[in-house]
């Protein structure tokens, strides 16, 4: 049994990660100061002797928390309407909040796994996109506190790396959905799923050939662990997604089949900065941790889809 850390516990991603440690008989505290999260994701574990929850926000220095063998780096918000809604404070959660974990890594000799993401790829003139490409992000744009912000912790974990002998590890995850996901967070699987169930239009940014390729968050939790349990020499970077690529107008058509909803596309100006193009090249998660998605399109839709009718039928 290990004590592990895991930031943004709280949250989406992280909520289902805690879940599979604690499958796993570990020991597991929780730091989330809520901004996104909820209390209801983890409430399953709150009677546990071997869950603690922290309500605490990484721009600060974290609480004691005595020794831990692993830390989990995922606090910061996902969505870009909420990580646009106080940039300064997502770029300070995204610097901050890294050098915080770092510091308790080197103290404890933890290893501290970085939730990056395919957002350090920016708009990619690249496709697919492999770790080796280093991106084309703007710096300035209203993208930019998540983007520079996360390229920036990456920065962080390698030269704590090499300046400390730290034990890291740095994942980019592509766009990942599945239950748990804020029912208004505006990404947009939730934001079709929703509108469908409730017979709203639609809402397609730009003309909807933008293309995503989407990740079951139950095969990208299984990635995340396995990268952890790698040996010490696998820092990464390392792509984890679902290399199942389609336009945002294929999604809806989807999410329209699957609800038996009818209901029209509305479409909107595209936000600026928009990657036009993602899909990840996934050879290094196979070669090194055995992994794959197994989980597709159809399958994981349907675990959302029943997920958001319970939350709108308030069970
Ligand atoms: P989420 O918004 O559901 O979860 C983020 C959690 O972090 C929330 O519980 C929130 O309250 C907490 N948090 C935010 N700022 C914090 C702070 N300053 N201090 C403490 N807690 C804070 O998002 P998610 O989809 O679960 O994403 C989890 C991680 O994975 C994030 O780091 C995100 O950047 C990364 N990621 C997610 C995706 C995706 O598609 N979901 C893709 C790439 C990377
Ligand atoms: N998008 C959309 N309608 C929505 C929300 C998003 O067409 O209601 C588009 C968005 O412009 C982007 C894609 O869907 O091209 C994925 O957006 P999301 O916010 O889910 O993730 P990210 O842009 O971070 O990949």
């Amino acid at each position: 049994m290990k004590r592990i850390v895991v930031t943004g516990g709280a949250g989406f991603i992280g909520s289902h990660l805690i879940e599979r440690l604690m499958e796993q008989g570990h020991e597991v505290i929780c730091i989330d100061n809520l901004l996104t999260g909820s209390s209801e994701n983890i409430e399953q574990h709150q009677t546990s002797p071997n869950f603690t929850f922290i309500e605490h926000d990484i721009v600060y220095a974290l609480p004691e928390v005595g020794q831990v063998d692993e830390i989990y780096n995922l606090a910061c918000p996902a969505s870009p309407v909420h990580y646009q809604a106080d940039p300064i404070h997502t770029f300070k959660t995204n610097i901050m909040g890294a050098l915080h974990v770092l510091e308790l890594a080197r103290k404890t000799d933890a290893k501290v796994l970085q939730a990056s993401t395919s957002e350090v790829y920016g708009d990619p003139l690249v496709h697919p996109q492999p770790e080796t490409y280093v991106g084309h992000v703007n710096p300035i744009g209203i993208r930019s506190c998540y983007d520079e912000g996360k390229r920036g912790a990456e920065t962080l974990f390698f030269d704590y790396a090499r300046q400390f002998g730290t034990k890291i590890k740095v994942i980019r995850i592509f766009n990942t959905y599945g239950p748990r996901m804020h029912p208004e967070d505006g990404r947009v699987v939730s934001n079709f799923i929703m509108q469908a169930l409730k017979k709203k239009p639609l809402t397609v940014y730009g003309d909807g050939h933008q293309t995503r390729s989407f990740c079951y968050v139950g095969d990208l939790v299984g990635g995340i662990i396995k990268m952890m349990a790698s040996p010490d020499t696998l820092q990464g970077p390392i792509n984890l997604g679902n290399p199942n690529e389609f336009t945002m107008l294929e999604l809806a058509q989807q999410v329209l089949r699957m609800t038996n909803s009818n209901t029209s596309l509305q479409f909107h100006p595209l936000p600026s900065d928009d990657p036009k193009q993602r899909q990840p090249v996934i050879d290094e998660a196979f070669a090194h941790l055995k992994w794959k998605p197994t989980i597709m399109l159809e399958e994981g839709l349907r675990k959302t889809i029943d997920y958001f009718l319970t939350k709108i039928e308030g069970k």
